[in-house]
């Protein structure tokens, strides 16, 4: 780790000074009055007061948002017509993109470049959906001379979208763009870390001419305002990304009212490094794959399983390339790990840190980076020798911290890479084609990169096994989630039943 930015806080001109909800075309404090304390993760000081929803505040927004869907023309437009809407949110947010970046950097500590590419990935999002939804070809079904059968899609009502603090703004665009391309009406419950760039989504999709009561944001703590839109009756759907453990509780709070659910949950991914790896571009990738976005990405690789014979070499420059990576100012550009997004976070990855001590061997960090005595930092750290009974091993850290262990055949590498609850990611690193599809198919994770990292097209599915989800996203697994398919049979002839009623025997 080199050292390092100065750590001065730079506050981005024209912050709002409160943060309010937005509901049926305005922007409306809570009734209640109720408001919480938004830290940047720099200074750790408030810097604004957000609005904290309640069950009123839900109940007022989905019943705008039922509005829109019953009454209004959202879903009932031409997918075209929606499809051009969508294109200018697209358009909007591009040209957004450096205040948008500015503004998630800020709140949320994330390096302000990797924050612009998320701005730009929002965009592509929406532009994806927009296509998609002109695309998609209506299912039809032709029993000759007896049958005709086709599938009506409908969107489904009101969708519930409650999101996470990491990459706040390009994963609220990952549902609101296949929820909107569908014609639902949605109330989005950002995460309350990082409310700040969800609130520009409202005057985004004003622009792009969305109406009133389509799109509808309400702020505030998951146990209120995302409590009281999980149970409300006139949701018909819930897309949840947060942790597992969330993930449970949001289960059984869907199972009285039967809503389709989405869950996109937490992980612990291994990268899988085989002696035959080309090691340079596995170290390259498996740096990124952990430290990337502050290491509180879904899909970090924090668990890394390399083959004895390389293991000494990969341990010892994995850990040189771990100490130089710049920790700073997330807002200046050389920073590569800005700072954890809040103090209650930062508390959690620490603690791990501190248990990773006693379970394995520190090679790199371990603590604050140096000269940083405030602020929600932390060096990257790099554990080697690490037993698959630990718990940095085994537990979600969502932070810098990644864990090396060793292991001397294929066998012993899929059980270590399937033994633990979660299956999100994997990646694996070798120059054999056949071992490379061999482990993919063994290994228990809903996504598998080789020899590659992270990038997907958005047609493929998004989603994971085990305790890492329920469901899958991307392309038209999304639209289908967002719709009812309504299948709708016509005879073309006879109708081929029995005459029940009719038979000379009564
Ligand atoms: P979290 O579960 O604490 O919170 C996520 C959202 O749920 C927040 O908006 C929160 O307010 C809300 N929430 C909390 N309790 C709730 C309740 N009882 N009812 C309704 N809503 C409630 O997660 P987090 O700490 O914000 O995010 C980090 C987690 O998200 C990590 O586990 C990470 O792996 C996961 N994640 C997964 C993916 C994926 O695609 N699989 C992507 C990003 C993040």
């Amino acid at each position: 780790m080199t050292d390092q930015s100065p750590r001065t806080l730079h506050v981005p001109e024209g912050l709002p000074e409160k943060i309010q909800h937005y509901i049926d075309g305005e922007f409306v404090d809570s009734l209640s009055g109720a408001t919480f304390d938004v830290l940047d993760p720099v200074s750790n000081e408030t810097y604004v007061q957000a609005a904290a929803g309640q069950r009123d505040d839900i109940d007022r927004a989905v019943a705008a948002a039922r509005r829109a869907f019953d009454e209004g023309p959202w879903p009932r437009m031409l997918p075209r017509a929606r499809s051009r809407i969508l294109n200018r949110i697209a358009d909007l947010v591009e040209s957004r993109d450096a205040r948008l970046a500015e503004l998630e950097s800020f709140d949320s500590g994330l390096p302000i470049t990797q924050a612009l590419g998320q701005a730009q990935r929002a965009a592509e999002n929406f532009r994806f959906f927009a296509d998609l939804i002109v695309a998609q070809a209506d299912d039809a079904y032709k029993v000759p001379g007896r049958q005709l059968n086709y599938v009506n899609r409908k969107p489904k009502g009101v969708a519930g979208l409650i999101t996470p603090w990491n990459t706040p703004f390009m994963l609220e665009s990952w549902k609101l763009a296949p929820a909107l391309a569908s014609g639902c009406t949605v109330v989005l419950k950002p995460a309350e870390f990082t409310p700040l760039s969800a609130s520009l989504w409202a005057d985004i999709f004003r622009e792009a001419g969305v109406p009133d009561g389509v799109f509808n944001l309400v702020n505030g703590l998951g146990e209120e305002a995302g409590d009281a839109l999980v149970k409300h009756e006139d949701v018909q759907l819930i897309s949840f990304t947060g942790e597992s453990r969330t993930g449970q509780i949001i289960f059984a709070n869907c199972a009285p009212t039967l809503k389709g659910m989405s869950m996109e949950l937490g992980g612990k991914s291994p990268a899988v490094v085989f002696a035959d790896a080309d090691l340079d571009r596995a170290i390259d990738s498996t740096l990124f794959g952990v430290f990337s976005l502050n290491g509180e990405r879904c899909t970090a690789g924090s668990r890394i399983l390399v083959e004895r014979p390389v293991y000494d070499e990969f341990v010892e420059r994995y850990a040189a390339r771990a100490k130089r990576i710049v920790v700073g100012d997330p807002h200046d550009p050389k920073t590569e790990v800005g700072a954890l997004v809040h103090p209650e976070h930062y508390e959690k990855v620490m603690s791990y840190v501190e248990i990773g001590k006693g379970e394995g061997r520190l090679v790199a960090g371990g603590g604050r980076p140096e000269g940083f005595e405030t602020g929600n930092y932390v060096a990257p750290t790099v554990f080697a020798d690490v037993k698959p009974d630990a718990r940095i091993f085994q537990e979600e850290i969502f932070g810098p911290v990644v864990a090396i262990t060793p292991f001397d055949t294929d066998e012993e590498a899929l059980a270590l890479a399937n033994g633990v609850k979660y299956g999100l990611a994997a990646y694996i690193w070798t120059s054999n084609l056949e071992r490379a599809h061999t482990f993919a198919q063994a290994v228990e994770s809903g996504m598998v990169w080789l020899n590659s990292h992270n990038v997907r097209d958005l047609r493929t599915p998004f989603g994971g096994v085990k305790a890492s989800g329920l469901g899958h996203e991307g392309g038209y697994r999304s639209l289908d989630f967002y719709s009812d398919q309504q299948a709708v049979h016509i005879t073309l002839g006879e109708v081929h039943t029995a005459r029940f009623g009719a038979s000379d025997a009564a």
